[in-house]
């Protein structure tokens, strides 16, 4: 009864994109066990941008994740009729200084090289698709093929299409314990039961380290508060996604040195390095952004000094926002590895353990895809070469 050919831990885009691929495979029995409900982390709070600059002509692990993902999200909507609210609105980001227009011409220009579908406009053309951005830039990148989803109502739709399909799904259940058995299956015990499967998946994001130390494996995940903020919805104002350049260029020239913390955040032990910003209009009108990314362990409380710095970031692109107050805030755990990349494959030291996360701050338009990515490995028992870059067997504690 309780006997499972897999089992996937973690209710998120991954874990319920996974039990979706999954389901339409070779008739297995499926459990996706979520501690609390589908898209109760990172997965249902955060700003649903999905991004993509299209195959290109080589097409690398970054390109199959996002837009191998946008064609799954696509297809959700499209083929099999959920409403996750998707769009493909197309993306500005803000060039707001000399140093950073160089950086993204040249950016661009190898991008498109690749045949990656990408354009610089000047403020003026930008300002005729969407007549609300500030006239005081220096241009804008133009990234046609982005779009934006519903977070919660996406989630939920690949959960729901797992579940028709043949998965069970037990929700609002914690995974407290894991014993891997001398013939390389797993039993586990949760808040509620106890399970058997012989393959397991870790899909459980910014946890992902937590549910490592279940099986004394160190997986370098580490949770990375990101907050947000929104308006009481209004009349459509925007249709795009949008961001500005400042952080891009700040990371990019970072030198790396810090070791003991993943990439690409905006604070550094609790000082400010530099400024990111995202957001959009939503279908029910409200206009949310975000931007700060920072390790405080799991502190979800919102900073509101960030989340006035962030607003002043998205008035300075979006003028009409100082009219609007804020209506409401929030945080969630984005899971960073430590060298910024995903992990996605088999965890070499433990047979028939499977790990999908670290998925960053790009995890929602990532998601589908990387789910499709574990599936096909659960099911094949074979890794594509295309995800050598996200082997988790790169980590030394994780190499067989
Ligand atoms: C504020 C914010 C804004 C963001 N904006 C964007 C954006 O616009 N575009 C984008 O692409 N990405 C964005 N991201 C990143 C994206 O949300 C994440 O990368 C992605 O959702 C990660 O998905 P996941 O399935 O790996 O993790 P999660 O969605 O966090 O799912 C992991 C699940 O595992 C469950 N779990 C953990 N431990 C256990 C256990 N012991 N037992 C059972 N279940 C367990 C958790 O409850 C959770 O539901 C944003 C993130 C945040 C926080």
């Amino acid at each position: 009864m309780n006997e499972f050919d897999t089992i996937i831990i973690g209710g998120g885009i991954a874990g319920s994109s996974a039990a979706f691929h999954l389901a339409n495979k070779n008739n297995s029995k499926i459990l996706l066990i979520e501690q609390q409900t589908i898209s109760s982390g990172a997965s249902g709070l955060n700003a649903g941008q999905i991004g993509s600059t299209g195959w290109g002509n080589i097409p690398d692990l970054s390109s199959y994740l996002t837009h191998g993902s946008l064609e799954i999200f696509k297809s959700l909507q499209l083929d099999l009729n959920y409403d996750i609210e998707f769009r493909q609105s197309g993306s500005l980001a803000a060039i707001q200084t000399k140093v950073q227009y160089d950086f993204v011409m040249d950016t661009v220009m190898k991008m498109k090289k690749v045949g990656k579908t990408v354009e610089i406009l000047s403020t003026r053309e930008a300002r005729s698709i969407e007549p609300e951005i500030s006239e005081n830039f220096l241009g804008f990148v133009f990234y046609p093929l982005r779009a934006q989803a519903d977070p919660v109502k996406s989630t939920v739709a690949f959960s729901d299409a797992a579940f028709k399909s043949g998965v069970q799904i037990n929700i609002n259940e914690e995974v407290k314990n894991i014993v891997q058995n001398s013939d390389n299956t797993y039993n586990l015990q949760t808040s509620l039961n106890n399970y058997y499967c012989k393959n397991l998946i870790l899909a459980t994001g910014a946890w992902s380290n937590k549910l490592g130390k279940l099986l004394d494996l160190d997986i370098p995940i580490i949770p990375i508060r990101g907050q947000m903020w929104a308006t009481k919805p209004i009349s459509p104002r925007l249709f795009n996604t949008f961001s500005s350049l400042e952080s891009s260029y700040d990371w990019h020239n970072d030198d790396g040195s810090d070791i003991n913390t993943p990439p690409d955040l905006t604070h550094i032990s609790g000082e400010r390095k530099t400024r990111h910003l995202y957001g959009r209009q939503r279908k029910n009108g409200e206009v949310i952004f975000g931007g700060d990314r920072e390790m405080l362990g799991f502190n979800n409380e919102v900073d509101f000094n960030g989340i006035e710095s962030n607003k002043n970031h998205a008035t300075e692109i979006l003028p009409f926002l100082s009219e609007l107050p804020i209506s409401r805030t929030w945080a969630g755990f984005m899971p960073f590895s430590i060298d910024g990349e995903p992990i996605i494959g088999k965890i070499p030291i433990c047979k028939n353990l499977y790990i999908v996360s670290g998925l960053a701050s790009s995890g929602f338009g990532r998601g589908p895809m990387s789910g499709k990515f574990i599936a096909e490995c659960v099911d094949s028992g074979f890794v594509p070469e295309i995800l050598n870059d996200a082997d988790p067997g790169r980590f030394k504690q994780l190499a067989g």
